[in-house]
């Protein structure tokens, strides 16, 4: 197995264990294509649930107002505006909870010839804890639709997976596992990259085809739709950094504005700072205007503005392919004959920038 790293960080920087919530937006704009076949009209009235285009649903119920340009994590796009009437009308029925068939199941699960299910809710990114909170705000129904999937295709045992710092969530499972005797909790060390399937199989010692392995906020999105037939309305995301007071996770309506939720809940102890999504290592700088919360979104960083180091030149240290997860030689990123292979294999990790004493910077922001 590569050997992964830990990445250092200012352990002063916690998230609260309570989570805060923004799920009243006025307007809420839906990712749309040009290409898109629309099953509505301008000034319709939509309920949460109903179908917009093909697989885009409406995160509440309002009007269908005009399409808009916007930023998002996939660059700028054309989005469709819905106005909130506050009434939460809902498609489909309230409060019913569905049996599971393994033919669903299959539908999320590729589980056919696999013996071990592994529920993923590490969070490779410093400051992030996004998929750790999924796991702590609703370990009760995950432990619940686990144990019915357990009994479906007669696993060999099912894995929850959480870093060693997740203390409070380790404490809350440990409670309940005593009634779940076939799902067994793995704690595993804070190393970068630990996250991703085939690094965690392996550190777990599984072989690669014995197992499936799903995150903690894909679960959510399945258990909502095998369990409660509904489709998913919001996410958790991290908003954390060092130019904020109050690090913490938010549930936030999908197709919010994530300036207003920047503005509503967060307290700034720095004037001059950068937005950063999904994270310091593999994440982007983005600009707050116009940017909309899509369910890609899992995390948004608030750091002291410090722009890019100057970049030395190479001293052939070799740190950066040594630690490259996917054995390239980031090096050659800088050779244009090389730079269209390496962009195929690269997973945009960012150790080799992290890692280069010279400050050279491989990836574009
Ligand atoms: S960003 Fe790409 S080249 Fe750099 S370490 Fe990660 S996988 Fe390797
Ligand atoms: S880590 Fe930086 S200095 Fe070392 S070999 Fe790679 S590019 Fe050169």
């Amino acid at each position: 197995m590569q050997k992964l790293i830990e990445i250092e960080k200012d352990d002063s920087i916690l998230v609260s264990s309570q989570v805060e919530s923004f799920l009243r937006p006025d307007m809420v704009y839906l990712p749309i294509s040009i290409h898109d076949q629309f099953l509505v009209k301008k000034n319709d009235l939509v309920r949460i649930g109903d179908e917009i285009v093909r697989n885009v649903f409406s995160p509440v119920s309002g009007v269908v107002h005009s399409l808009k340009k916007k930023n998002s994590l996939e660059g700028e796009k054309i989005f469709l505006e819905i106005e909130n009437d506050f009434e939460e009308r809902r498609k489909g029925k309230v409060g019913l909870k569905r049996r599971i068939t393994k033919e669903r199941v299959l539908d999320y699960l590729p589980l056919e010839d696999k013996k071990i299910l592994v529920l993923n809710a590490i969070d490779d990114e410093i400051y992030v804890s996004t998929q750790n909170f999924y796991l702590f705000c609703y370990y009760e129904e995950f432990l619940g639709l686990l144990d019915e999937i357990h009994q479906l295709f007669c696993l060999d045992a099912i894995y929850v997976c959480l870093k060693a710092s997740s203390s409070e969530n380790i404490n809350q499972l440990m409670n309940d596992l005593g009634m779940y005797p076939d799902i067994i909790l793995k704690v595993v060390p804070d190393l970068y990259l630990l996250s991703k399937p085939e690094f965690l199989l392996s550190y777990l010692g599984i072989g690669h085809d014995q197992a499936c392995v799903v995150y903690a906020d894909q679960f959510y999105r399945i258990y909502n739709d095998l369990k409660r037939g509904r489709t998913m309305s919001d996410i958790l995301i991290t908003i954390s950094g060092d130019a904020i007071k109050n690090p913490m996770v938010v549930q936030v309506k999908l197709g919010s504005l994530l300036k207003d939720v920047v503005l509503v809940l967060v307290s700034y102890k720095s004037k001059d700072v950068e937005f950063i999504a999904n994270g310091l290592l593999s994440g982007k700088k983005i600009d707050l205007d116009n940017f909309v919360v899509t369910s890609s979104l899992s995390s948004l960083l608030i750091m002291k503005k410090k722009g890019l180091k100057k970049e030395g030149k190479c001293i052939n240290c070799g740190l950066c392919s040594e630690v490259c997860p996917v054995h390239l030689n980031p090096i050659l990123f800088k050779d244009p004959k090389y730079q269209e292979q390496m962009k195929k294999q690269c997973i945009k990790c960012g150790l080799c920038t992290y890692i280069c004493p010279v400050y050279i910077h491989f990836l574009e922001d």
